[in-house]
């Protein structure tokens, strides 16, 4: 039988810390428009970037401090962004490395710094003062790793993703935020994008957002637009088909292995597209696309645009409505998967149950993957528990986590535990409210877990108890 003591009122967090909020205008947004060539021979991304960054915070900005998340991949790299598990799946062909190289910045003074080469961090001629603009200009190169990754030249796929320099959104912090091994640590504000990508003719793109491709010379050339995304991605091969659909009017594309059928991926992204519309409230952009890419994993996702791992992990309906819910939770409600990676996924992988109990022809129902998820949790907990204390906070920086195993039962594992607690405690008509807003209310913002348990708490004072009891790590499953 299931058990869970949970310490309810137990005072870390406070009614009136949780930030309760009203649903709130548009921000302003940054811009970026980038004008790149990929150059197979040599693995390398040209590119050229003029971005426009406004201050929304209520102090100056006295410096600009950009992710450059390439450099994670580069030689002599102190946090690697592959774990030891993952390596040899990633690096099919032996190491490999790559790296960014930001050679001009015209609008500020510039140098590489943070933990470990993370961060351009740009001084503005004069501060930038609240609710001003800066524009900046950028010439960098990126080289790619031959790697099944998020960037890189795979087997079958080359995926561009966080290949350029992105604002931090939290700058206090920017420094520490390194691409660890474990989990996916980028966020940004959402901003406006256009890009320009020049490829040779013979691959086929996908990409986030609207585009259109013309061809001269034996190059193809993709321009993209993407409004209110938090980042901008492709992936590209000579080895896609297209199928499309429409869910609800919006266009839904998805880019295969030639050969493969389709029907299945397809017919998930749909139903779970419409279903999460239905749940938690209309999909936030214009279209949507899933992609195949060479990715060990089953998949990851990017604004408007999910990648499906290799191999059978990323064909099931759980992992495409997962990365489908994460349009909701992750890339138009943001939030900071680098300390609170449960949130996101949590809601991800209570939204890809609550899909599969709708949804039962898919052969997976609710209950059954709770109940994995308990087992798993509970086989982890009981093993670290004979090792020493285990360590079962939800709250942590991706590189406190000790690896792959701790990271899935903690963020993905126990944070669906808890959700499914919530349902329980709440009922499916408040939970499910508590939600909507707060889809509603952080839509194209950044949302601390405070706030989701604020939403949570306007409909049931009991969910702050059960919340933080799960968080601090004090619960019992
Ligand atoms: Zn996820």
């Amino acid at each position: 039988m299931r058990r869970l003591v949970c310490c309810l009122l137990c005072g870390a967090v406070t009614l009136g810390a949780l930030g309760l909020t009203a649903c709130r205008t548009e921000l302003p947004r940054d811009r970026y428009d980038i004008v790149a060539e990929y150059l197979p021979e040599e693995r390398l991304l040209r590119a050229e970037m003029n971005v426009e960054i406004c201050n929304r915070t209520d102090t100056a900005f006295f410096e600009l401090q950009f992710h450059l998340w390439p450099n994670a991949y580069r030689e002599g790299a102190a946090v690697r962004p592959v774990s030891e598990l993952y390596a040899p799946a990633v690096y099919y062909s032996g190491t490999s490395y790559g790296g960014i190289c930001v050679s001009e910045v015209v609008g500020g003074d510039f140098r590489v710094g943070g933990e470990d080469e993370n961060v351009l961090i740009v001084t503005p001629p004069a501060p930038v003062y609240p609710e001003e603009r800066i524009a900046l200009s950028m010439r960098f190169e990126v080289i790619l790793p031959l790697a099944d990754h998020r960037l890189g030249v795979g087997e079958r796929a080359v995926t561009l993703a966080d290949f350029y320099p992105v604002l931090c959104p939290f700058p206090e912090g920017a420094s520490d935020r390194v691409y660890a091994p474990v989990g996916d640590p980028f966020t940004a504000d959402c901003a406006d994008y256009t890009v320009s990508l020049t490829l040779p003719a013979q691959f086929t793109a996908a990409y986030t957002g609207a585009g259109e491709r013309t061809e001269q010379n034996g190059k193809a050339c993709y321009r993209v637009t993407a409004r209110n995304v938090r980042s901008v991605a492709f992936v590209f091969s000579e080895h896609f088909s297209v199928a499309h659909a429409v869910a609800d009017g919006i266009p839904v594309d998805y880019y295969y292995w030639e050969g493969e059928s389709p029907a299945r991926v397809l017919d998930a992204a749909v139903q779970s597209l419409s279903y999460f519309s239905q749940t938690f409230g209309p999909y936030p952009y214009g279209r949507y696309t899933l992609v195949r890419t060479d990715l060990p994993y089953g998949g990851m996702e990017y604004p408007m645009l999910t990648m499906l791992g290799d191999g059978t992990a990323g064909h099931t309906p759980f992992v495409v409505a997962h990365e489908t819910a994460h349009q909701w939770w992750g890339a138009s409600v943001g939030s900071d998967p680098y300390t609170q990676a449960w949130q996101d996924e949590g809601l991800a992988e209570f939204s890809a149950a609550l899909f599969m109990e709708t949804h039962p022809a898919y052969g997976e129902g609710y209950r059954q993957i709770v109940s994995r998820a308990e087992g798993a949790y509970r086989a982890f907990f009981s093993v670290q528990s004979q090792i020493s204390q285990a360590n079962t906070a939800m709250s942590r920086p991706l590189t406190a986590y000790t690896g792959d195993y701790e990271y899935r039962r903690i963020a993905y594992d126990k944070a669906l535990i808890l959700f499914d607690r919530l349902r329980e405690t709440m009922g499916d008509k408040k939970l499910f409210a508590a939600l909507r807003d707060y889809a509603a209310c952080h839509a194209g913002r950044l949302a601390s877990s405070a706030d989701l348990i604020a939403c949570l708490v306007k409909k049931s004072r009991s969910a702050e108890g059960i919340a933080v009891s799960f968080l601090d790590g004090r619960c019992v499953i």
